[in-house]
């Protein structure tokens, strides 16, 4: 097979595409030990753009080897100072790499080119430069301790040491930095792994990192598939961390394997986020949010608000705005002027999210809009929005990750405790959104709904200060915020005697 590349796609983007694509270990880009590639598509038309090595158990070695040494040699000993230069300037260089970068991260994972230069490359820059401010702020404390007679008492906060990074395809950028971030900010060293289906923007980050003053062997990225590529890293005895954003059934694998040396884990594992719009709101702003997050990047977004709850006087209105929205939503190709939704990853997404369409009509939900699939090639499916949906349906409980919309209406009988246990019934608990003026009600329903995120006339809250993780079923721990760096540290209590 030749790659085939869209034509609006500039220089820098094909001469990087072009190359032949390796494993970052140890600063140098090396061949992996079995030679074998896999193929890399434009998701808008399931053409080849490019491919890459496929990392091996040995491989995966190699590179916690590197980062195993550059954590006890230079790294874990550069002053806090020197790692927030460095970090600065590989901000800098991403912003320098823009065009390139989303130009990459847009004909790779399928979102329109404006949202991979403007929320995307924009978006990690600001991770890392976040990041980079903690690292001289991040000391331990000097607690009071009550012990009998005078002691100094203080903590000290170290890294982990060598960390796991598995992440997934839908932001390959982002969900790139908000785990190189905290580990660079914090002195760990690093092997991550991208998504098979979307490596190419990782290993450019891992050029412009060497490019900025990382040390070779800190940042290590092995391409490959969950297995053996990802098992290798998670069962890994030379790894004290892994941090993991992806399915809930690959996370319970990922802890299973982390258990033969207790490492770490922190785990990002999607949800089923409501949205509960009371009659006192802005009903054109809820249904303007509710589409954005839900469309947006075809719903593969773990936090996408996908279960609707709408009060019963309000319901027909905002039904009426989302379906209107949904059926003129622009879908195509992500470098397309104009593309306002592109496709989702793989056939085998597609496959899945019809399925799910077909289950919700065959469980007696009414298809109010969309439903089908769109485009003569590459994998698009049509805006969808499911109505009469009850708990205990698939398409209820279960998170789609496609643009799949369930709407629910609550009338006047059911009071806040109500609502909130309805928004509840899933094993999921990342975000919801609440949409009223009133502000008792604003603040009452955010300390009722079981999640790690609660946007208030507000879909998303998409700032690098903002911890994000989820309760229940949602994972472990939190990514953004100094929450983050709590991820990649121990702390260490220290207690000296002074009496003797
Ligand atoms: P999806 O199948 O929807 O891509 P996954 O949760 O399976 O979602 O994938 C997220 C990331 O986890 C990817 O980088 C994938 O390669 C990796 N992965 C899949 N299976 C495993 C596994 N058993 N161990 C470690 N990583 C895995």
């Amino acid at each position: 097979m030749t790659t085939t590349f869209h034509p609006a796609l500039g220089e820098a983007a094909r001469s990087f595409l072009s190359r032949q694509h390796h494993l970052l270990i140890d600063g140098r880009m090396v061949e992996s030990d079995s030679g074998r590639r896999t193929d890399i598509l434009d998701p808008a038309t399931g053409e080849l753009i490019a491919t890459a090595a496929e990392a091996s158990a040995s491989d995966v070695d190699r590179a916690v080897d590197a980062a195993r040494r550059a954590f006890t040699g230079p790294w874990s000993k550069t002053t806090p100072a020197e790692r927030t230069r460095i970090m600065l300037r590989f901000a800098s260089l991403i912003e320098a790499n823009g065009d390139e970068l989303a130009e990459l991260e847009c004909i790779n994972s399928g979102k329109p080119l404006p949202f991979c230069r403007n929320g995307d490359v924009a978006g990690i820059a600001e991770m890392l430069r976040y990041m980079a401010g903690w690292t001289t702020k991040m000391g331990g404390e000097t607690p009071n301790v009550s012990l009998p007679g005078e002691w100094h008492a203080y903590t000290l906060r170290e890294p982990i040491g060598v960390v796991g990074q598995i992440i997934p395809w839908n932001f390959p950028l982002n969900m790139a930095m908000w785990k190189i971030a905290p580990a660079l900010a914090t002195g760990c060293t690093i092997v991550l792994k991208p998504s098979e289906q979307t490596p190419l923007t990782a290993l450019r980050l891992g050029e412009l990192a060497l490019e900025a003053g990382v040390p070779a062997g800190v940042l290590n990225i092995v391409t490959g598939f969950g297995n053996p590529t990802g098992a290798a890293i998670a069962a890994h005895p030379g790894v004290d961390k892994v941090a993991f954003t992806g399915s809930g059934e690959t996370g319970r694998r990922i802890l299973l394997a982390a258990a033969g040396n207790l490492k770490r884990v922190s785990l990002e594992l999607g949800g089923k986020s409501p949205v509960i719009v009371f009659p006192d709101a802005n009903l054109e702003a809820a249904a303007a949010g509710v589409c954005s997050s839900i469309f947006f990047h075809a719903g593969q977004i773990c936090a996408a608000g996908s279960r609707l709850y709408v009060h019963e006087r309000a319901y027909d209105q905002v039904l009426e705005a989302v379906a209107r929205r949904a059926k003129s939503i622009k879908l195509g190709h992500g470098m397309e002027v104009g593309t306002e939704m592109g496709p989702v990853i793989s056939r085998r997404q597609l496959d899945r999210v019809t399925g799910y369409i077909h289950s919700g009509q065959e469980e007696g939900a009414t298809l109010y809009a969309g439903g089908g699939t769109a485009g003569e090639r590459g994998f698009f499916v049509q805006p969808t929005v499911l109505t009469g949906v009850k708990p205990g349906m698939a398409v209820h409980d279960e998170e789609i990750f496609g643009p799949v919309l369930c709407a629910m209406s609550f009338s006047d009988d059911a009071d806040l405790e109500r609502i909130s246990a309805t928004a509840n019934t899933t094993t999921y608990g990342l975000a919801a959104s609440i949409w009223t003026k009133d502000l008792g009600i604003a603040h009452k329903m955010a300390r009722r709904l079981q999640a790690g995120i609660v946007n208030v006339n507000a879909l998303s809250s998409p700032d690098a200060a903002l911890p994000y993780g989820g309760y229940k079923q949602s994972g472990w721990g939190r990514e953004r915020g100094f929450d983050a760096i709590k991820l990649y540290t121990e702390v260490k209590a220290v207690a000296i005697n002074l009496n003797t």
